[in-house]
């Protein structure tokens, strides 16, 4: 007993050094250890992380401590290539193979693989069960197979993949290596599908927080988005990278342009570029050094660039789940970062039109009704949106975050009742056939000729509301449709319908509180900026050359960046201030392999700026 304690010990020890000499880190992150030592002691292993949670080292280390080589099965060529270029300035011998290599560079890197040298392949799904390199692995020892983005296998997951329901036949295949699956998606379903669809033997299942405590949420309500995303950067993220989500390519190439036209630097990315576009600007997100990109979804999967600093959402995502996956891609490294969203009636309309008009069955329609229900009680909420969300996930946390949008500035409530009782009799005077532009037309008294032919200038109901503006129609009516007093009749015409409870309200038996609609940034702007240069320790002039060296180092060798070094060694180095190879090893990120390489051409950096003691 007493024994087997020590050599746990002993295994641990090894693991924190492997962590510290080949990556830098100085301790584990979360479940990562136990997920490590799961896998050593050869036992399949589920393990659900979010984005930027730290999932590769859960299986890079136990290939480095272990006999032979690991498999890392990943959708994506790309991620695959910045991955590897990774882990071979950390030292460590990997390659890919993929549809992207010519046939002499395959046959290098199978010979290498045979030589024994190799501790971590990537490789496709497809790729891996074709019979090439079926024999090849046969030949050699593998370790453990490493599953990434699991839950591809699953149709309950929003990425299935027919390759990976093939995957299973490694099990039996491989039957010493342990398999370990990861993923970011936490949806009960899914994460039970992807164990039965694996063939997992029993597997140990570890789910990590969901919790991203370095990102701001802030959604508001939206106005003229282009002048707040331009404001929103300016005030929180002005020289910074981040990403800019909207759901169609259309208002993609809109949004690019304008940012562009503004001096940004900005890029596109949706489906209908082509493959050639596509890639070079996948390939300057990870390599530039400020970079925007203005993206559809398609745009996700196989970004691991750990500086981005802000996502920004210009469009309502269709769930939590898709959400937190895409916000997810802020922060990575850990530094405050931003997730911030604009939303409006017309994301509630469209969206909701999307979900009724597909061809689905009525099953999947109450699903994706209920997820965009969920959706829009995030933004409308008066609560914490950090605890809205872990809530969702089955996550308990604290009431207050203290950090996001409505912490900081909670809702004035205010009552609604008569405005809310002038836009249901407008609805039903108008014989709930109207969609809301009209109905507000007709609530404002608006001179359209539409509304005189209609003779609707002629209802008690017209020009009731003039005093007031169209946002603040367009807000309540959004407010009344979320909260169930009106609902979408026709969804060719988005007319608006009285629901049974909006009669209580007309009669003055149910009094309304709604969260008065404020910009947040404009509250916001008094308070500090998310502070990108705060941790340089008074010295941005050497934060400043430290990049420009990094730049240059990664300019040489074609790999992005953070590659070379992340902006927390940048920051890290800032304060430690080291004066030789020695302390170099102190700065976090700095293993042995970067020591060496870089470490004398930092230090001559540092030293100008170093107090001399
Ligand atoms: P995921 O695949 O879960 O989205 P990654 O594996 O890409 O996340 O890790 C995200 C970032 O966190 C990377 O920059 C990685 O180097 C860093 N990281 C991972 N584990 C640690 C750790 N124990 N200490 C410090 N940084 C870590
Ligand atoms: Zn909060």
């Amino acid at each position: 007993m007493n024994g087997k304690k020590t050599s746990s010990d002993h295994r641990d020890v090894q693991l924190h050094a492997l962590l510290k000499d080949c990556f830098g880190y100085s301790a584990f992150r979360g479940e990562q250890l136990k997920i490590i030592r799961s896998i050593l002691d050869g036992k399949d292993t589920l393990a659900i992380m979010p984005t930027g949670g730290g999932k590769s080292l859960c299986y890079q280390i136990p290939a480095l401590a272990s006999e032979g080589v690991a498999l890392v099965i990943s959708p994506l060529i790309s991620l695959m290539q910045d991955q590897v270029a990774s882990l071979k300035e950390s030292g460590v011998e990997s390659c890919f193979l993929n549809s992207s290599l010519t046939g002499a560079e395959k046959y290098q890197t199978k010979q290498a693989i045979l030589s024994g040298r190799i501790k971590i392949v990537y490789v496709s799904p497809e790729g891996i069960l074709s019979p090439g390199l079926n024999d090849l692995f046969e030949q050699v020892k593998v370790s453990l197979i490493a599953i990434d983005e699991a839950h591809c296998v699953s149709q309950w997951g929003h990425e299935f993949r027919k390759d990976y329901t093939r995957l299973h036949e490694l099990r039996d295949r491989f039957p010493l290596a342990a398999v370990i699956a990861l993923t970011a998606t936490a949806d009960q379903k899914t994460r039970a599908d992807i164990a039965k669809q694996l063939k997992l033997k029993d597997p140990e299942v570890f789910i990590s927080s969901f919790d991203r405590p370095n990102i701001q949420y802030l959604v508001l309500d939206r106005k003229d988005e282009l002048e707040q995303l331009e404001e929103f950067i300016e005030e929180k993220h002005p020289g910074d990278t981040g990403i800019v989500y909207c759901l169609s390519r259309k208002k993609v190439e809109r949004v690019a342009e304008a940012l562009s036209k503004k001096g940004y630097p900005a890029i596109p990315y949706h489906a209908g570029l082509s493959q050639e576009e596509r890639s070079r600007n996948q390939k300057r997100f990870s390599s530039d050094d400020r970079i925007i990109v203005v993206a559809t979804i398609a745009f996700g999967m196989g970004i691991d660039r750990p500086d981005v600093r802000f996502v920004a959402h210009l469009d309502l995502p269709k769930s939590i789940e898709s959400y937190s996956q895409e916000t997810g891609r802020a922060g990575r490294d850990g530094k405050p970062s931003s997730a911030w969203m604009i939303y409006g009636l017309q994301d509630v309309v469209k969206l909701s039109q999307m979900i009724e008009t597909t061809e689905a069955d009525e099953n999947y329609k109450k699903v994706a009704r209920h997820k965009l229900d969920a959706m829009l009680g995030l933004c409308e909420s008066g609560g914490c949106r950090r605890n809205y969300l872990l809530n969702y996930f089955g996550e308990a946390s604290p009431e207050r975050c203290d950090f996001c949008d409505t912490c900081q500035s909670p809702p004035v409530l205010w009552d609604a009742t008569i405005d809310a009782q002038k836009i249901l009799s407008t609805v039903f005077r108008t014989e709930q056939i109207y969609g809301a532009g009209y109905l507000i037309d007709v609530l404002r008294g608006s001179e359209s000729a539409r509304i005189k032919e209609r003779r609707h200038d002629q209802l008690s109901v017209y020009g009731i509301g003039k005093e007031k503006t169209k946002e603040h129609w367009n807000h309540v009516l959004r407010q009344l449709l979320h909260s169930g007093f009106l609902q979408i009749r026709d969804w060719e015409y988005r007319n608006l319908a009285l629901t049974a409870k909006a009669h209580d309200v007309m009669t003055g038996k149910t009094k309304l509180q709604f969260r008065k609609q404020e910009s947040v940034l404009a509250e916001s702007k008094k308070e500090k900026r998310v502070k990108t240069i705060d941790q340089n320790h008074g010295k941005p002039e050497l934060f400043q050359t430290l990049k420009e060296l990094r730049l240059k180092l990664a300019r040489e060798q074609s790999v992005p960046p953070y590659v070379i070094f992340s902006d927390k060694s940048l920051h890290d180095m800032c304060s430690v201030l080291p004066r030789n190879l020695t302390e170099f090893l102190m700065v976090n990120g700095v293993g042995e392999s970067k020591r060496e390489k870089y470490g004398n051409l930092f230090l001559s950096a540092i030293k100008p700026f170093a107090t001399p003691s």
